[in-house]
C-alpha cells in the first residue's frame, strides 16, 4: 500500500466514524438542495442463490426502515425535465432499482404503493421474461452448489484438469474472475457439477415478466434501460456499447413513459463525455444514471446514484457518509466526475 492509498483509507475510515456520530440534519444542511438518488437491486427476506455470493440484499423490514428515514428527511420527487436544474427542488429523493428482478413486482411494488412512492425500474431486456441469466448470477449459483454439495473426486479432478487449477481457492478465484466476454467458460463448469441454468430460470423465475412490467408502467412507474445483457461498458468497444444500449431501449419502447432513461450496468466509470452524448442522442435518452455515490457531472442529463445494499448499514449511515464525502470533495474541487473525451 502506498502513502496515497493509506491517506485515502484513513479519510474514508474517518468519514465512516463521523457519519455515525454527527446528527444527520447537520450533514444534510451542509449539502442543502442536493438531490439524493438511492438505488437497490432486490429486497427479500429469503436467501436468493443467484445473488447470495455477489452482494447483500436488504430484508423487507430493513428496506421499509430505509424508506421511512428517507421520507422523514426528504421529499419524494418524480422524474421531471428539470430534475437536476430546478433550484426550487430542495431535499428531494428519487428511488431506482436495477436488473429487473421479480422481487421488484412481488415485494417492492406493494411497499412503494403503500407508501405512495414512485420509482424507476431499470431492465436488462435480454433477461426479461426469464429468457436468459446474467453471467454474474451464474457465477453465484455455481459457487453456491460447490459450497453446498461439495465436489466429488471425479468432479474435482475434471475441473482442476480442464481449467489447470489446484484447489478450491483457485477454483473460486477462477470462477469469480470470469467476465461478460468469456462467460461461455461458465457452461462447462456448470455441466461438470450438474447445474442446469435453464432449469433454474424455469423453476425460480428470477426476473420480471413483460406482463408485470406493463402493469408497473401503467401504475405510473418509470421503466428504464440497463443494457441488453449487462456488460461492463468500460470493457467493451464503442460499437458494442451502442448495440447494447439501442437494442435495450428499442425493446422497451412499448413501456415508455414520458421519459427515456438508462442506468449503466455495473458502472459508468471510464466512459467519456462524447460517448455519453452519443448514447443520449442515438438511443434518444433524457437521462443517464451512474452508481458512483453522490457526485456531480458536467453533463446535467447524467446523474449519479447511491448504492444502498450494505446489509448491516442503514440508510442514515450510508447517506451521512456519502454527504460528508461529497462535501469534502466539493471543498477540494473534486466533486465533479472527471471524464476524458471518449474513453
Ligand atoms: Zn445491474
Amino acid at each position: 500500500m502506498n502513502l496515497n492509498q493509506l491517506i485515502s483509507l484513513t479519510i474514508l475510515w474517518l468519514f465512516r466514524l463521523l457519519s455515525k456520530l454527527i446528527p444527520f440534519d447537520f450533514v444534510k444542511k451542509m449539502n442543502k438542495g442536493k438531490i439524493i438518488l438511492p438505488f437497490y437491486h432486490s429486497i427479500c427476506d429469503q436467501e436468493l442463490k443467484h445473488i447470495k455470493h455477489l452482494y447483500p440484499i436488504k430484508s423487507v423490514r430493513e428496506f421499509e426502515k430505509d424508506l421511512d428515514f428517507l421520507l422523514k428527511h426528504y421529499h419524494p420527487v418524480l422524474l421531471t425535465e428539470k430534475l437536476s436544474l430546478d433550484s426550487n427542488l430542495k431535499d428531494q429523493f428519487l428511488l431506482s432499482f436495477d436488473d429487473g428482478l421479480k422481487e421488484c413486482y412481488e415485494i417492492i411494488l406493494p411497499i412503494l404503493l403503500k407508501k405512495n412512492l414512485k420509482a424507476i425500474f431499470f431492465i436488462n431486456t435480454g433477461f426479461l421474461d426469464n429468457k436468459a441469466l446474467f453471467y454474474r448470477f451464474k457465477i453465484s449459483l455455481i459457487w453456491e452448489k460447490i459450497l453446498t454439495d461439495g465436489l466429488n473426486p471425479q468432479q474435482f479432478g475434471e475441473i482442476t484438469k480442464q481449467f489447470n487449477l489446484e484447489n478450491y481457492r483457485e477454483i473460486e478465484n477462477y470462477l469469480f474472475s470470469i467476465n461478460w466476454s468469456n462467460q461461455h467458460l461458465l457452461e462447462p463448469l456448470a455441466s461438470i457439477i450438474n447445474l442446469d441454468f435453464e432449469d433454474y430460470l424455469k423453476n425460480s423465475k428470477p426476473y420480471l415478466s413483460s406482463t408485470q412490467l406493463e402493469e408497473m408502467q401503467e401504475l405510473g412507474f418509470i421503466i428504464g434501460g440497463h443494457s441488453h445483457t449487462h456488460p461492463l461498458y468500460a470493457k467493451i468497444d464503442e460499437q458494442t456499447r451502442m448495440n447494447e444500449t439501442e437494442k435495450c431501449m428499442e425493446e422497451l419502447e412499448g413501456y415508455r413513459n414520458e421519459f427515456s432513461v438508462f442506468s449503466f450496468p455495473f458502472s459508468d466509470h471510464g466512459i467519456g463525455t462524447d460517448q455519453l452524448l452519443q448514447m443520449k442522442e442515438q438511443a434518444k435518452l433524457n437521462y443517464l444514471f451512474g452508481s458512483a455515490g453522490i457526485r456531480d457531472e458536467i453533463n446535467l442529463f447524467h446523474l449519479q446514484r447511491i448504492p444502498m445494499e450494505k446489509r448491516t448499514v442503514e440508510a442514515r449511515s450510508i447517506l451521512c457518509f456519502q454527504l460528508l464525502k461529497y462535501k469534502f470533495l466539493s471543498i477540494l474541487g473534486k466533486n465533479i466526475v472527471r471524464r476524458s473525451q471518449w474513453n
